[in-house]
């Protein structure tokens, strides 16, 4: 008799395992993990209700910095694909870690094929990423449109079944980049300056696509010295410089001094804002001068 209701009673907990075990292992299958909040934009427009994102580097976090927890990096695992951003220098150190631990995850580089800009053709710009290459992207249309490229080409290689809605998604998603991108247009027309300084050079993709001049007040990823605040000064003055970026994340001294000497707007933004359309035209009002216009 114990016999028997033991028997029955591993069954059933067998029973109750497998039917809680299926759906959750479909559930945790159907993860894509990102780096930063603007790809989970660019992708959750693409995916829709396919796949849940999983995003590594919070929206306050300093995405040049930034070390995942334990537990992301199991999330990671996981997932059945990551679409890194290509050329931060955070992804490199945590990718070695990923990929040795889970031989078999499927990685995406979403900048392939991308135009990028190296530090040795920028050195003026003194822009000093590991390896000399600009990874900031996805701070552009330009760089937006090669993301989702990439993106739709990973989706249809993980869930070919669900190609068409993919392609339907890419080509609405597309035309909604045309629109921001002419906003963006419109907005910068009308303004004479073509010049701003920023204090983490990560709008040099955004200046390339709209002949602007971005101006790095980080020498070398690191605050500038004395001597190159003063240059800098000179540089700005003779450039009648009058909008300065600077970004939570980072050191805002440095550039508040600088404005300080030249009556120049501080404007903060967020590269990492989960609300990336209207963070660029955010970024495209604040360089015209019209950032307190709605
Ligand atoms: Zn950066």
């Amino acid at each position: 008799m114990f016999r028997f209701l033991f028997i029955s009673l591993v069954f059933s907990v067998l029973a109750l395992v497998s039917c809680r075990n299926n759906p959750a292992k479909n559930q945790k299958d159907k993860v894509i993990t990102v780096t930063i909040l603007p790809q989970k934009y660019i992708l959750s427009h693409l995916a829709g209700d396919k796949f849940r994102i999983n995003v590594l580097i919070p929206e306050e976090a300093n995405h040049e910095t930034y070390e995942p927890t334990a537990r992301q990096m199991i999330e990671t695992g996981n997932s059945s694909a990551y679409f890194k951003v290509g050329h931060l220098d955070v992804e490199k150190s945590w990718l070695g870690k990923l990929s040795g631990s889970n031989p078999g995850l499927k990685i995406f580089n979403t900048s392939e094929g991308y135009n990028l800009m190296s530090g040795e053709a920028h050195e003026h710009n003194g822009h000093a990423h590991e390896g000399g290459t600009d990874p900031h992207i996805w701070l552009s249309v330009s760089g937006a449109r090669c993301q989702a490229d990439n993106i739709l080409k990973a989706l249809t290689l993980i869930d070919p079944g669900n190609t068409s809605y993919y392609q339907d998604n890419h080509l609405r998603f597309m035309a909604s980049l045309d629109s921001l991108d002419k906003a963006i247009r419109n907005i910068l027309v009308a303004d004479k300056a073509n010049c701003f300084m920023i204090y983490h050079p990560s709008l040099g993709y955004f200046a390339r696509d709209y002949n602007l001049t971005q101006i790095p007040i980080e020498q070398e990823g690191k605050e500038p010295s004395p001597a190159y605040m003063k240059e800098l000064i000179d540089i700005a003055r003779e450039k009648k410089i009058n909008t300065i970026f600077i970004s939570s994340q980072f050191n805002k001294q440095n550039a508040v001094t600088i404005a300080g000497q030249l009556n120049a707007r501080v404007e903060e933004f967020n590269p990492s804002s989960p609300d990336w359309s209207n963070n660029l035209i955010s970024i495209a009002r604040k360089i015209a001068g019209t950032g307190a216009m709605k």
